[in-house]
């Protein structure tokens, strides 16, 4: 799995962290970011639910 995120689109809803709180933190800014280490998404099976909470499209998940 890999996980996009484009910080540049994220309007800091905080969406993608209530829902996989083990991958997606914001940061001082309120701006997704990807939790260290984390980075592969193995850490919060809900992962996969991001891309649809997202409103404004800021996270994209592929599948290897
Ligand atoms: S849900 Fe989307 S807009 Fe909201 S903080 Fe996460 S990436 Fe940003």
């Amino acid at each position: 799995m890999r996980i996009t995120i484009d910080r540049d689109r994220c309007i800091g809803s905080g969406q993608c962290v209530m829902t996989a709180p083990g991958v997606f933190t914001q940061d001082d800014d309120a701006v997704v970011a990807l939790v260290p280490g984390h980075e592969d998404g193995a850490a919060d099976p809900r992962v996969h639910d991001v891309p649809l909470v997202c409103p404004v499209q800021a996270v994209a998940i592929f599948e290897d």
